[in-house]
């Protein structure tokens, strides 16, 4: 991915590509069509580690920092979810306080869980409170510069989904960092969430190249998969809604993404919309890959089935060598995860903050 510029492609200088944000969209969108897996790995390195860095950091930082993270030389991380504080980073536990004993150097303590890359990574971008204000900071903690016993990051193992990514925890036990690594002047959710909105630009598009290629393999199966009279199942109208439904949402959700992306290159792309397309389109492309059941209080029948792409496979849809269970486990990650106040499909609250934007936005 260094290689080819893929990485931190938006970012201008330090050997990044500087390409548009429509042309990183279709850059996500072609990785997460192979897995949401590559994508998050690729995400993380790039909008919100080196996205944050080159929006947040100083020179130093970035000159240290950006041209290897572009390069794939240095792999970067985000640590914001706690074990105890995930949808809710603002009570974070997470501490960075005056060292003891090293002359400008800050102690940080606490825990992070579910972190993308973690395991593996040389640079982790910490997000702590400064004892001192009691305000959220962003630290860059250089594995190679952390004492032994300081910091541990263990893989999170076995997951049923985005296995293709490394998952881990970060463990830091008064582990001393440069004051110079601390973000100069972002404080508050401001700044790991103006990260995490860049980074759902991203899954807005990459789940519609995950979506796209459930598309392309059920159609291809319908095709050749033969039943009754040795009919196609394609020529059954049932498979055909199917595949037309979800090629109508990854057609939509393309659209809304490029528009934003669009309206993001020229500085009138505001969160909310992110905040929108991030959700319809996670929504879609999971709604679309799985077979799931869904309430329906107006029928006869309290509960009933509605059969997406997944079952198009039968019950081949079980095995890994089809592999749209691999992206339906996937999808559901990418619907979990990067969730912000006014993104979670689960908080009505949320929905209301950007039903006011988007009558805002109308008027
Ligand atoms: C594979 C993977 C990779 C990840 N990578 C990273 C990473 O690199 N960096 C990072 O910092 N984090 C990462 N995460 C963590 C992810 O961002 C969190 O899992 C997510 O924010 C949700 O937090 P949680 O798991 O603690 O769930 P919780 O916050 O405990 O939420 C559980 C459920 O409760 C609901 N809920 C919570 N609050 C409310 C409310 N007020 N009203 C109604 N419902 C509510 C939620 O919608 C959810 O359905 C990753 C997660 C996964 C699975």
């Amino acid at each position: 991915m260094g290689e080819l510029g893929l990485l931190g492609a938006t970012i201008k200088g330090y050997d990044c590509a500087g390409v548009s944000n429509v042309a990183s969209g279709l850059i996500t969108r072609e990785v997460e069509r192979v897995d949401s897996g590559y994508r998050s790995a690729m995400s993380v390195q790039s909008s919100l580690v080196m996205g944050g860095i080159d929006e947040f950091g100083t020179k130093e930082q970035k000159d240290k920092y950006l041209p290897g993270l572009a390069k794939g030389k240095l792999i970067g991380c985000f640590g914001l979810t706690e074990p105890n504080h995930g949808s809710d980073p603002g009570s974070m536990e997470s501490t960075a306080k005056p060292h003891p004993s090293k002359k400008g150097y800050l102690s940080i303590s606490g825990s992070k869980t579910w972190i993308t890359n973690s395991p593996i990574a040389d640079v982790m971008l910490v997000w702590a409170k400064l004892q001192e204000t009691g305000k959220i900071r962003g630290f860059l903690v250089d594995r190679a510069e952390c004492p032994p016993g300081t910091i541990e990051t263990p893989p999170l193992k076995n997951k049923n989904g985005l296995r293709a990514s490394i998952t881990g925890m970060i463990q830091l036990d008064e582990c001393p960092v440069p004051e110079a690594n601390m973000f100069p002047e972002v404080e508050g959710l401001k700044g790991p969430f103006s990260c995490l909105n860049s980074a759902r630009f991203g899954i807005a598009w990459g789940t519609m190249g995950a979506l796209e290629d459930c598309i392309a393999r059920a159609r291809k199966y319908a095709l050749e998969r033969r039943q009754f009279k040795n009919n196609p199942i394609a020529k059954y109208q049932l498979v055909q809604k199917k595949l037309s439904d979800a090629v109508t949402d990854a057609s939509y959700g393309i659209l809304a993404a490029t528009q934003v992306g669009r309206l993001k290159e020229e500085g009138k792309a505001a969160p909310e919309m992110i905040s929108m397309i991030k959700r319809q389109n996670c929504d879609r492309a999971l709604i679309n890959a799985r077979t799931y059941v869904c309430l329906q209080p107006f029928l006869r029948y309290n509960w009933f089935m509605l059969c997406r792409l997944q079952e198009i496979f039968g019950g081949n849809a079980a095995s890994d060598e089809y592999h749209i269970g691999r992206h339906v486990a996937n999808l559901f990650v990418t619907q979990t995860y990067e969730v912000s106040p006014t993104d979670d499909s689960a908080l009505g609250t949320s929905m209301l903050i950007v039903c006011r934007a988007r009558a805002t936005y109308i008027a």
